[in-house]
């Protein structure tokens, strides 16, 4: 039987991390600020396209407390799922702390193999992560300042821009698991879709930065 390996060419980074926020919002009026409400994070080998680690965790949004209803019902996060959460500073310091439980970081931040994130357009990295570190006066890490859009991977690949992550899921004829808009369950159909692309013989790009 093929080694799992040798399904994939060797890519320029040894981990990917698959990452994929959920924020406060509303319709058809948006909320602004929006706030991070879910933080969800997958570690995967670039070897091998496995999911080797997990982090998860819903965040408390803090000025608009208050999630609305069109929100849940987008999400499928509840009002206590982020009642009972801890603030973004908090779950931030978490996720170093399991960046670093990962050999991935240094205490100092200083990355320790090569890894990047990857999202589904750039709406995470480029947009909410920078608006939600403003309001609490983090800096944003450097390690974040990068990321591989996988809209970009697959038209690099496939010669058409994907309109949705639905539309990858579709054309790949995944079998999603979870919820639409559930970040974790994004995340683990991002990690399929990945895996699809790097199946067409790609090799990973960096194409967003800060
Ligand atoms: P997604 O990763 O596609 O699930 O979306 C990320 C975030 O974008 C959601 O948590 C919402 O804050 C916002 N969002 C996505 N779709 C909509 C929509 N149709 N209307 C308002 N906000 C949305
Ligand atoms: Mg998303
Ligand atoms: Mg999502």
């Amino acid at each position: 039987m093929q080694n799992n390996a040798k399904q994939f060419h060797e890519q320029n980074f040894d981990y990917f991390l698959i990452l994929d926020f959920e924020a406060t919002c509303d319709s058809p009026r948006q909320i602004y600020p929006m706030e991070i409400i879910e933080f969800p994070v997958l570690k995967i080998n670039a070897k091998t396209f496995e999911v080797e680690d997990e982090f998860h965790r819903y965040v408390r949004p803090t000025i608009n407390p208050i999630l609305s209803p069109f929100c849940t019902q987008l999400t499928g996060i509840i009002q206590e799922m982020v009642d009972d959460s801890d603030r973004f500073y908090q779950v931030f310091n978490k996720f170093e702390d399991w960046l670093q439980q990962n050999k991935l970081i240094d205490e100092k931040q200083n990355p320790l193999v090569r890894f990047t994130f990857i999202t589904c357009g750039d709406w995470d990295l480029k947009k909410i992560l920078p608006l939600q570190c403003r309001l609490v006066g983090y800096e944003i890490p450097k390690y974040m300042t990068h990321w591989i859009n996988v809209k970009k991977s697959f038209t690099d690949q496939v010669r058409h821009w994907p309109k949705s992550q639905a539309y990858l899921v579709e054309y790949f004829g995944i079998t999603a698991i979870g919820r639409a808009h559930s970040g974790i369950d994004d995340c683990y159909n991002l990690a399929a879709i990945v895996r699809e692309i790097a199946k067409l013989g790609h090799i990973n790009l960096i194409y967003g930065w800060l």
